[in-house]
């Protein structure tokens, strides 16, 4: 497979570094002919993603905080003045206040809960919305979820309702752009060492217990979602839209450990 991105240009969101899940998505698009802009977290994560972006053949990066509107819209007018129109969008963008992504679910504040919900799951439907404008001839959008939308995971807490409505808003937005040739869809990645991962309280126990128990027994890397998101967001994948697609060692379809695993 050769190419298979040549032609199209479009927006990675979320590299914080080298570990980032939109990293490895970076890395799978380049490697087929993508031209890359990348947004990155206020001036410190810079540093980290310039060289990265550079490594990649990109120079076109810029700041973007998504509880900054303005931050937003200035992004998108940048893409639209140096490139007119764009094909793809990668949004891997979620941030909770670590001190509650440990305990219970029920004792979330008000506080935390919208600001969860506004960086995890509504800037989604924000990008998404000027992403469309700029997507004249159709294209593809796609999002990160965990497995936590749908089954308690401990320690999640919020960030497992947010995902819950980003998988929603995955679908709505499928069928809102649909018609016009855009197509919405979510990866569900399983757990992966990254800054926002080491957030949650006992990581590295969820990490461990899925690899333990997960159907092909490990864990999955960036360039295995990286290989995913190619899929979804090049000429492969046109007739799949709204979905939420497992890249987890199929861990999602367990119900009980193997007997064998348990004996262990
Ligand atoms: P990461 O820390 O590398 O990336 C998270 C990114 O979100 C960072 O680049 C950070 O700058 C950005 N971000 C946070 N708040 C922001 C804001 N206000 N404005 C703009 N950007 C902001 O971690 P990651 O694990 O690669 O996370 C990427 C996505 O993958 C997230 O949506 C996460 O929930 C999802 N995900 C992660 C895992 C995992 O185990 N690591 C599993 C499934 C899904």
């Amino acid at each position: 497979m050769q190419d298979v991105m040549k032609g199209k240009r479009g927006l990675v969101m979320g590299v914080a570094n080298d570990h980032s899940i939109a990293w490895g998505i970076a890395k799978a698009l380049a490697s087929q002919g993508a031209e890359l802009a990348f947004t990155y977290q206020g001036e410190g994560m810079a540093k980290r993603v310039r060289p990265l972006a550079q490594g990649l053949g990109s120079d076109f990066l810029m700041p973007c905080d998504v509880e900054d509107l303005a931050s937003v819209d200035q992004v998108f007018a940048t893409l639209k003045e140096k490139w007119g129109s764009i094909d793809f969008l990668v949004h891997a963008v979620a941030f909770s206040d670590k001190s509650e992504l440990k305990g219970r679910y029920a004792d979330t504040s008000r506080e935390n809960f919208s600001r969860t919900m506004v960086i995890s799951c509504f800037s989604f439907t924000e990008v998404a919305k000027r992403a469309a404008a700029l997507m004249p001839n159709g294209g593809s959008l796609i999002t990160l979820t965990y497995g936590g939308s749908t089954r308690v995971m401990p320690n999640y807490n919020v960030m497992g309702v947010a995902k819950a409505a980003l998988e929603a808003s995955v679908r709505y937005l499928a069928a809102d752009y649909g018609p016009s040739a855009i197509r919405v869809n979510a990866i569900s990645a399983g757990p992966v060492r990254t800054l926002a991962g080491a957030g949650i309280a006992d990581a590295r126990l969820m990490f461990n217990y899925q690899k333990r128990h997960a159907p092909l027994r490990r864990t999955v890397s960036i360039e295995e979602v990286g290989g995913a998101a190619l899929y979804l967001l090049s000429d492969l994948s046109t007739g799949v839209t709204g979905e939420v697609h497992f890249v987890d060692s199929g861990y999602n379809i367990i119900s009980m450990p193997h007997p064998d695993v348990l004996k262990t």
